[in-house]
């Protein structure tokens, strides 16, 4: 039986995020054609801007892929078009219950796909990334995303290109346009240091990048679209943080802490282009915050008190995801929140400041100076302001082959958790997907070992 998908399919929330991400295409490919929207790629939770637009669409590019199990996961998509996603995950439900094999057979396949077919996805763009003649220096999550240009950049109109402070991620940046000459590049410099005219210049570049959008849109960009939209985006922060927090640190789970892993991955990734739809995203997260309520009110899930909580991090640049599966095997639960690490998790401060670029310019210097684009320093002490709030009896931390700036920090950070957390921490390496398992499973089985 499979751990995932029996629990999986009782989330109906979760049911419509892995719809949304795996088979978006469709969705993507009807904008575009039949609604004449203009797609724009983005990586890094950096989509706000698009959304001011009545007629861009941010895409995180692996979402127009076709995917193994996109066949299927439309048939649940149609099935929802008519009994809506609430009575599809209850039918699901009734069926792994009433133990019809082979049907739930067929269920587990394809929840597990949804999994699995999303890692060989990105193990295929790392292939492509490589082919392209990528440099070999350069870390997993670059890799991908030049294997995803190549792949689909031919639909897209734009790509926004936010500078941060890892080289290696602008020089990517400038290959795009090697990629494809006539996909038109926005760029939008964030000053490292929020010093002097820092914040100005910010606001400028801002307007610069809108302008830029303006000419792909051949609309301008709205005021109140984009207020209202920042007022969505703190919605979907917040929920996510409840998730992490609420739930995360506490003693009993609404699932399996492996399930719960899956699910914190899966926000992970989908959270860099709200699914395309931050109205429809937020319904699903809020929805997802009160089914994990709903079921531990009533006591559906596991009492996880004895399972030593792990902070497992940075994943979002490329992770090994079977870590969470020997983590719970070895008697622990693997809790992923890079987003708030890097301070993305902020409010975007409009209640504060009614004009959207001034209060985005403060988000995005926030996120610069206290996360993404600070200084190991700073970025230290943040693993460890997580570590705390979560409680945690251990931290792994993930150092990506060829990163030189995120995950470079480890001895630094080593001291710190030592000194200020006394919990033990372990580093572990990665490049792609699945070359390291048993490696990965030998050190974490001593690592947990130390904890018991
Ligand atoms: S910070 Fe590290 S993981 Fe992120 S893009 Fe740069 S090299 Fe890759």
């Amino acid at each position: 039986m499979s751990l995932y998908a029996d629990e999986i399919i009782r989330f109906s929330s979760v049911l419509k995020m892995s719809y949304n991400l795996i088979a978006g295409r469709d969705e993507l490919k009807r904008k575009k054609l039949r609604e004449k929207k203009h797609l724009i790629s983005v990586a890094l939770p950096f989509s706000d801007l698009l959304f001011g637009f009545p007629n861009l669409i941010p895409v995180f590019p692996i979402r127009m892929e076709v995917f193994k199990v996109s066949k299927y996961l439309s048939y649940l998509g149609s099935a929802s078009s008519i009994f809506g996603w609430d009575n599809v995950s209850k039918i699901l439900g009734y069926i792994k219950n009433a133990g019809i094999k082979e049907v739930s057979k067929v269920i587990d396949d394809i929840i597990d796909g949804v999994i699995e077919t999303l890692n060989e996805k990105y193990n295929e763009m790392y292939d492509i990334g490589v082919e392209r003649g990528i440099s070999s220096d350069f870390c997993f999550a670059l890799k991908t995303l030049v294997g995803m240009h190549v792949s689909k950049m031919k639909n897209v109109s734009g790509t926004l290109n936010y500078s941060i402070r890892c080289s290696a991620w602008n020089k990517y940046l400038e290959s795009l346009k090697s990629i494809k000459s006539d996909v038109k590049q926005i760029w939008l410099d964030i000053p490292p240091r929020n010093i002097g005219n820092a914040m100005g210049l910010l606001e400028d570049n801002i307007r610069s990048a809108l302008t830029d959008l303006e000419d792909i849109s051949g609309n301008t960009y709205n005021d109140n679209q984009l207020r209202e939209h920042f007022k969505v985006a703190n919605q979907i922060r917040r929920d996510y943080k409840t998730i992490i927090y609420e739930i995360g640190a506490s003693d009993f789970y609404p699932c399996n802490p492996a399930t719960f892993s899956e699910i914190l991955a899966l926000l992970s990734i989908s959270f860099q282009d709200y699914n395309s739809n931050p109205i429809r995203y937020a319904q699903n997260i809020h929805q997802m915050v009160n089914e994990m309520r709903e079921r531990i009110k009533k006591g559906i899930g596991m009492d996880v008190s004895k399972y030593k909580k792990i902070m497992v991090t940075p994943m979002f640049g490329g992770w090994e995801p079977k870590t969470h599966e020997i983590i719970y095997q070895l008697g622990g639960r693997a809790i992923y929140a890079d987003w708030d690490v890097l301070k993305f998790l902020d409010d975007i401060p409009i209640s504060s400041k009614s004009d959207p670029v001034e209060a985005y310019a403060q988000f995005l210097s926030d996120v610069t100076e206290s996360g993404i684009g600070c200084d190991n320093n700073v970025l230290t002490d943040s693993y460890i302001r997580v570590a705390k709030q979560l409680k945690a009896d251990g931290l792994v931390f993930n150092s990506l082959f060829g990163c030189h700036s995120v995950s470079n920090c480890y001895a630094m950070l080593k001291d710190k958790i030592r000194r200020d957390l006394e919990i033990p921490s372990i580093s572990l390496t990665f490049n792609r997907i699945g070359d390291n398992i048993e490696q990965v499973s030998t050190r974490l089985g001593a690592f947990m070992e130390m904890l018991r």
